[in-house]
Order: structure tokens, then sequence, then C-alpha cells
């Protein structure tokens, strides 16, 4: 009888052969090569940074000992290990304070990537699952404050860590240092000093500024099936540069933005906007990447969804696309965009008739707007909102720019370069006129009041 082959120490054993001899060898020689790789980059870098700068640093160190008479102050932090280190910077008042923290990359307390280094109540707050950050050193940039200076840190920083430590390379710690100066340069500070007002106000476009957390719950709490016969639906809108340039010249399309219960912020633009204007965009929070955090809390509260838009087929492979991350998640119906107005009313009637708390309408603007607007009343639902192009990106039809293009703020580029033909209006004319016309709104402020219902409605709701 021919014996049966049993893996393992059971097994009859083989000698290694020499291939997997030689590997078994150099394998340890391989893993502390990958570990010193790292802080020999680290400091090599610091060394240069701190001898480049040498000139000014000396200027900074006298400044420090005119002012302080001290060098070096510094806050506490906790680090690789939940070791605790002082992050320094240079004491006294003026510029280059920050520089110091080249020190600590020095010392070895951080990287110059890795996790933010965070104080100790930060520390303490992290949840047991995410708590692997702390097996790295902490970084001078971070993938969560590459992602905040362009407000498109959605995901929860411990959580955005953990996949940073998880999947953390020599390469992809090149590519989000790069990154993060590329940002840096184009971006300036994150703007934490500049203020945040409750509402922004875009070409006479109360916009409410707020995080996407937020936004998603007020979805959720407004769709609640207690509030069902209490009047019309709530209407939300999302808006970029180009829907403000169509609002500039389309006198109902800013209207219905006017008298949207909520209009969020969506894309770099706007961004850009406030910067020049000196005001802090809390994030952008736009609706292709509310989707599926949208379609998490509702499959989590029980509230369901209708997609209405999109070429046939499109809107039904998104939403299967959304049930299988969510199983719980109820869709009630979909049906493509591409009807004649004689069939309007059926359409109403099967939104109505699947009973969904919440309508996401994928017309484009402002036909997505206008048409939630002057079909409010007919409506069942408790809340609804246009959404774009948004069942193409999660159906597959179209892609998504890919992650270190949207941490550049770049989406627009590579949707542009998806489809110039009808890209290239909207983007190439399009996003510098909006900023022309923001500067023309703050030449003359007077002129771009927001009408009162509007600026009650989101003072009201945003604070
Ligand atoms: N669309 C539709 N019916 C129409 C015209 C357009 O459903 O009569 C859909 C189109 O298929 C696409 C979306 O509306 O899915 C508009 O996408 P676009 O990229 O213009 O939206 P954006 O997000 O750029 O505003």
């Amino acid at each position: 009888m021919k014996s049966v082959e049993i893996p393992g120490p059971l097994g009859r054993r083989r000698g290694p052969g020499l291939k997997l001899g030689v590997k078994r060898l150099l394998w340890p020689l391989g893993r502390l090569l990958a570990d010193l790789l790292p802080r020999l980059f680290d400091l090599t870098l610091a060394l240069f940074v701190l001898l480049i700068l040498s000139p000014l640093l000396v200027i900074r160190v006298l400044s420090s000992l005119a002012q302080a008479r001290r060098v070096l102050d510094g806050d506490g932090r906790i680090g690789r290990l939940r070791c605790p280190f002082r992050r320094l910077r240079f004491a006294g008042r003026g510029p280059l304070r920050g520089l110091a923290v080249w020190l600590n990359v020095l010392r070895g307390d951080m990287a110059v990537v890795g996790p933010r280094p965070l104080t100790a109540a930060e520390a303490a707050a992290v949840p047991v699952p995410d708590q692997v950050r702390f097996a790295v050193r902490p970084g001078l940039v971070s993938p969560f404050g590459l992602r905040s200076r362009v407000g498109i840190a959605h995901v929860q920083e411990s959580a955005l860590d953990r996949e940073f430590v998880y999947g953390q390379s020599m390469k992809g710690d090149l590519g989000l240092a790069a990154r993060s100066v590329v940002s840096g340069v184009l971006g300036g500070s994150g703007g934490a000093n500049r203020p945040a007002p409750a509402v922004l106000n875009f070409c006479a476009v109360p916009i409410v500024n707020t995080t996407m957390a937020e936004a998603v719950d007020w979805v959720v709490a407004r769709a609640d099936p207690a509030l069902a016969g209490h009047g019309a639906p709530a209407q939300m809108a999302f808006v970029n540069p180009d829907c403000l340039n169509i609002a500039w010249r389309h006198d109902d399309y800013r209207h219905v933005l006017q008298r949207a219960d909520r209009v969020l912020p969506d894309g770099i633009g706007i961004h850009i906007g406030c910067r020049m204007r000196g005001e802090m965009l809390r994030e952008n929070v736009n609706g292709t990447d509310m989707f599926p955090l949208l379609c998490e809390a509702a499959a989590r509260a029980g509230r369901s969804l209708y997609l209405l838009g999109a070429r046939p087929g499109i809107a039904a492979a998104a939403a299967q696309t959304m049930q299988g991350r969510f199983p719980d998640l109820v869709v009630a119906g979909t049906r493509d965009g591409y009807f004649d107005a004689a069939d309007e009313p059926g359409v109403i009637d099967a939104i109505n008739a699947s009973g969904a708390d919440i309508l996401l309408v994928a017309f484009g603007a402002p036909r997505q707007d206008l048409w939630v607007a002057s079909n409010r009343e007919r409506l069942t639902v408790r809340v609804a909102f246009g959404v774009g192009g948004l069942f193409d990106f999660y159906s597959g039809r179209i892609p998504r720019a890919p992650v270190w293009m949207r941490e550049l703020g770049l989406e627009w580029a590579f949707r542009l370069l998806q489809e110039p033909g009808r890209m290239w209006r909207r983007y190439v004319i399009g996003n510098p006129l909006f900023l022309f016309r923001v500067w023309r709104q703050m030449l003359a402020p007077e002129r771009f009041a927001l009408p009162a219902a509007g600026r009650d409605i989101h003072h009201g709701e945003s604070t």
C-alpha cells in the first residue's frame, strides 16, 4: 500500500535543499536590513536637513537664547512602544521654531513618516485594535495629516494609522513623504489657526462648514421614520466650483440651493476659495466619499435608500456593491435616469411605493437638484439629494482617482484626463473662473449677501 504523505513535523523529513538553505540563512539578514534601512534613511535625512539649514539654525538658537535664555522647549508626546518623549521646538517666538523636531528624528523619538505623535490623553483613547500604531515611531508627516490638509480625512485617525502600520513599506513611506512635501508647498499649513465660520458664503449660496461624520448623522437623523408625514422631505445638495459657477448665472438653481435644508462643500476648489478668504474649511464633504459611510450608517440605523439616476443597470450595480459591503443595507429600489417627462409620475410613484427613507438622485448638476426641488411635495422619502456621477464610480463603470491623487487634491485632474472633451470647460475654464469670482466677492461682499432664510436655517443646524 502506498504510504500517505503527512505534511508538517509528522511527515517524512527531507533536507532543505541548497536553495532553501541559503534562503533560510539570508532571511534574518534581510529582516535586519528591512528594520535598519528606514532608520538609516531617517538619520541621513535629518543630518542632511540640519546641515543644510545650519546657518539658519545658528540664528534661531541665538534668538531663542536671547528671548528665553534657553534653546529648546517641548511638549509631551507618546512615542513608539508608548514611551513618552518631548517633541522639541525652539524656545521663544518667531519663525522656524518647528525645525527642532528634526532633533527628535536624529534621536530616534520620531521618524520622517509615521502616525501623528499623540498626547497622553489622545494615546489613552486609542481603541485596542488600533494600538498597533504604537509599534512604529510617530512621524513628522502622517497619513492622517496629509488627508486633513485637503479635508478628506473622513476615516477615524486610529483606523487610518492601523492601516498604515500593516501596509507600511519603504516605497509607501517615500510616496507619502513626497506627497506631504507637494501638498505643503501647494497648500501651505493645514489652516488650523484660521476661523471656521459655521456657514460659508460662496456666490450667495450658504454652505454648511461641517464634518463628514456630522453630515452623515444629519441625514440618518432626518430620515427617521418617526418624521414620516411631517411635510416635504429635507433637501440636501453638494456643490463644487462648477455648481457655483452654474448658480452664478442660473437664478433658479441658485434659489434652489439657497432654499435647500443644507448645502455641503465638495472638492478642493472650495478649500482653496476658503484659504483665499482666510477661512478654514473643516472638511471636504463630497457625495462620493459620503456614499459608503452613509450606507454603513443607514444599515446600522435601519434606514433604506432609493438610488435614482445614471445609465440603465448602473444604480442597481452600485446598490449591489454596497450591499456586498454592508449586508444589512436595505436598498428599497433603483431606477436609471433616462426617462421621459411622461414617465415622471410613474417614477415618483415607484419611489413612494418602495417606502424608502433616503433618495439619492444622480442626474448631474443642476438637473438633479432642480428635479428634487420641483418634486419635493410629491415625494414621501424624508431626505433627498443629488449625487452627480456617484453611481458610475461605485458600479465600477468609471474608475475613481487613485488615493494619492485625491490626497493631493487632484481628483479633478483625473476626471479631466478621463473625459477631456466633456470636462475641459468645467475644470480648465471653470476652476480659475470660480477663484476669480471668489476674489470679486471679497471686493464687494455686500453684493453677495445670503438670503435671510438660508442664513437662519444653516446657522441653526450646523452649530
Ligand atoms: N444622467 C442621467 N440622466 C440624464 C443625464 C445624465 O441619469 O439625463 C446621469 C449620468 O449617467 C451620470 C450623472 O447623471 O451618471 C451625471 O454625471 P456627471 O459626471 O455629470 O456628474 P458630476 O458628479 O460630475 O456632477
